[in-house]
């Protein structure tokens, strides 16, 4: 973490500090019976608008880590910060989108969209109506408002899920595995939209994937996690230039680097 060396106010604002600390953060579950530790001494920050990837073996504490930051469970040892404050429970702060779309059946994609805002309420200065529409048209989808999500493919339900996770305007969005159950040019056109997306709300983007080509794709920077009990092997800075292109040599050449993390 950044060192603070000055007493002025201004130095000691939310600036200085990392958008997301994961401070030394260990999970063991059941620890009276059969103990498991999934996570042991993760520590690494997250700045302000980046795109961070975190990606590890199956059964490395990825989704484990993922609940911890978003807030939906607790670790056993160390502490996740955003913005300087101790994460005690999932926030307006953190939108989230998984795998699973997790849409209401019942609720239209417009009305799905609202759901947040009906709790939290618009972003200052829109309207619940004008702000669901302008989520949806961002992913693409302002014609499908009143469709129901049975009605929708795949990849459209987990832009509705993207919405409504933009909907309450949090500076952070956290997405585990959101497009692993999509068929490849659906993952693929999403990865440009997400990109898109980023770039025009400079939202902090906290991804959670076993698929090391995707990451290397989207991430400034990718966490690599150990096997069980997952711990940070290696943070890796992608530094290639945007669209990437997937088929070049140094692409290829980060993947190679990320996937090393991953042979015995
Ligand atoms: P990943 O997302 O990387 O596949 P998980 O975070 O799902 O990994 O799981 C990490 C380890 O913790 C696994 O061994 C898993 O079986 C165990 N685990 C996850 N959730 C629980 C739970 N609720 N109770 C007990 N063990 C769990």
């Amino acid at each position: 973490m950044a060192v603070d060396d000055s007493d002025t106010d201004a130095d000691t604002g939310a600036a200085d500090r990392p958008q997301i600390d994961i401070d030394r953060v260990s999970k063991v579950y059941d620890p009276e019976e059969e103990a498991v530790t999934a996570l042991d001494g993760v520590d690494f920050a997250v700045e302000d608008g980046e795109f961070v990837c975190i990606v590890g073996p199956s059964g490395c504490g990825k989704s484990t880590l993922f609940r911890i930051i978003a807030g939906l469970t607790d670790p056993s040892g160390g502490e996740v910060r955003v913005a300087g404050d101790p994460v005690s429970g999932p926030g307006p702060d953190r939108g989230m989108v998984f795998q699973d779309d997790a849409l209401f059946p019942w609720r239209t994609a417009y009305r799905n969209v609202t759901y947040g805002l009906e709790e939290v309420g618009p972003p200052e200065g829109e309207t619940v109506e004008g702000r669901a529409r302008r989520c949806l048209e961002l992913v693409g989808l302002g014609e499908f408002a009143d469709s129901y999500p049975k009605t929708l493919s795949g990849g459209q339900r987990q832009r509705v899920g993207i919405a409504r996770a933009l909907a309450v305007d949090p500076p952070i969005l956290l997405m585990d595995e959101p497009f692993a159950s999509l068929d490849e040019r659906t993952k693929t056109s999403l990865h440009t939209e997400l990109l898109d997306i980023w770039t025009e709300t400079g939202k902090t983007i906290l991804f959670v994937t076993h698929d090391v080509e995707e990451a290397v794709y989207l991430a400034d920077r990718v966490v690599v996690l150990t096997e069980r009990p997952g711990s940070v092997a290696e943070i890796v800075d992608v530094g290639l230039e945007r669209p990437r292109d997937r088929t070049s040599d140094p692409f290829v050449a980060v993947k190679r680097r990320v996937l090393e993390h991953f042979q015995d």
